[in-house]
């Protein structure tokens, strides 16, 4: 049978609720992602590292909510959390400060201290957003420097150059700003200087012509999670930026307690002016922090002598930094984020000594079968590139591997019950076990030479 009747035919309940749920959302979805053609397959149910479709077929999960899942579905430290939580607070909600903030601050900046001071948002967009108007606010200059290929949320300033087709991205040294979504303005182009990954000369050339309008640069100081920065880059984007004046943001949202407890930050042993965190650190629900050097940091301090509800024409409105919102620190959130936390130190190294146990033996495997392949990646996240490649350094290297036989790969692995983000990134966690591995890892052996010739 052809490939798609296979599909077709074990998904039956699937393609049933996509036909429901597109008469009510746009695509039948509530994001931009769409899984495996000819429509996604919709999940109702978890377990540890296996989530189960509508119509019964489990599969080893290796989205993991995007990363977030650090411990797994539902893992019985965090699930404790929440219903002691709700329980002894009498409720999920005060609005008013509470004990839990200053507990989680605490315990982030064991790990980045970095994070002098530190603030609550309901997800990374939201994290870098309060991001880019503290660096504005802190240097009154509006413009903001970001990478080729890296992703900050959906940001319309940051919302450019994460995927540009090569016909409009520019020369490799000296990228253009591309929009990645349609409703934003034309100026947003403008507003944004776009810069090439690990080119430190190329960086300091483009800085240096922009700096009189440069608030900060933000960077994923690991690309996309994966792509490692060369030795120095960092130290010297550090040096740069601290001699013209312009702010440095790490986006570490997927990196932090993924890539390395510590970040890559702790890691390279660099100081960003301020870094963004999220996902890991929300145990699963929707939290971003904000954190960085406390100068900068107090802008967003409601005791600072402003006042955000004076009149418009006032000084005062005019210097105030507004960030607020009704979920900001929320009390359940930080009691899964905590609980996490918990169990993440006592177990991270073990899972990262898993994860890089389980690179090796995928990497026998395609040697066993003949097929050029690399992993790149840290900690408890990588991706699996089809390509002769040595070095991986830059988003345009990410372009020039054999998607066609990944793509073909991911979907035969799908079919074989092992699930991964669209553009193959795997997240493990703390309750991927042998058996889970040892399962993905049978199934890659069946179906390697399957699909690639
Ligand atoms: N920054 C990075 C590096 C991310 O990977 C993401 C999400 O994938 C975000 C920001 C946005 O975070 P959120 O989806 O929580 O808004």
């Amino acid at each position: 049978a052809h490939p798609d009747e296979v599909y077709t035919e074990r998904t039956t309940q699937s393609r049933a609720h996509m036909e429901r749920a597109r008469k009510v959302m746009p695509g039948g979805m509530t994001a931009n992602i769409k899984h495996f053609a000819p429509y996604p397959i919709t999940i109702n149910r978890a377990s540890g590292s296996k989530f189960y479709d509508v119509d019964g077929n489990e599969y080893i999960d290796y989205l993991m909510g995007y990363g977030a899942l650090i411990l797994g579905h539902a893992h019985p430290h965090v699930r404790e959390a929440i219903v002691r939580q709700v329980e002894e607070d009498g409720t999920w909600l005060f609005g008013t400060p509470h004990d839990r903030e200053v507990t989680m601050a605490t315990r982030i900046q064991k790990h980045f201290p970095s994070m002098e001071q530190i603030r609550y948002a309901n997800s990374g967009t939201e994290a870098n957003l309060l991001a880019v108007r503290l660096a504005m606010a802190h240097t009154n200059k509006y413009k903001i420097a970001k990478f080729e290929g890296h992703y900050h949320g959906a940001i319309d300033s940051l919302l450019l150059s994460i995927h540009p087709s090569k016909s409009d991205a520019g020369e490799q040294e000296d990228p253009q700003a591309v929009p990645d979504s349609g409703g934003m303005s034309p100026e947003v182009a403008n507003e944004t200087i776009i810069l090439p990954f690990n080119d430190i000369k190329s960086c300091a050339r483009i800085l240096e012509q922009h700096k009189d309008e440069l608030a900060a640069v933000i960077i994923e100081p690991m690309e996309g999670g994966i792509i490692a920065p060369k030795q120095r880059f960092l130290q010297q984007l550090r040096k740069v930026t601290n001699k013209l004046g312009i702010l440095l943001i790490f986006d570490e949202v997927k990196t932090a307690f993924r890539s390395a407890m510590d970040g890559v930050q702790g890691v390279y042993d660099v100081t960003p002016d301020l870094t963004t965190i999220g996902k890991v650190v929300g145990g699963g629900f929707p939290f971003g922090v904000v954190g960085g050097k406390a100068t900068i940091m107090e802008q967003s301090s409601p005791l600072n002598g402003t006042d955000i509800f004076a009149g418009e024409d006032s000084e005062a409105s005019q210097k105030a930094l507004f960030h607020s919102g009704t979920y900001n620190g929320h009390p359940l959130i930080l009691a899964a984020g905590i609980a996490t936390l918990d169990v993440l130190e006592q177990e991270y190294d073990a899972l990262v000594a898993r994860t890089d146990r389980f690179r090796e033996e995928l990497t026998h495997l395609f040697r066993k079968h003949d097929i050029p392949m690399k992993t790149v990646g840290s900690g408890a996240m990588f991706s699996v590139l089809l390509t002769e490649r040595q070095e991986i350094n830059h988003y345009r290297d990410l372009q020039k591997c054999d998607h066609d036989s990944r793509k073909k790969l991911d979907k035969a692995l799908f079919e074989a019950g092992v699930y991964t983000k669209p553009g193959n990134r795997y997240s493990l966690s703390v309750v991927h076990d042998d058996e889970a591995l040892t399962k993905t890892l049978e199934a890659y052996d069946r179906v390697i030479p399957e699909v690639i010739r």
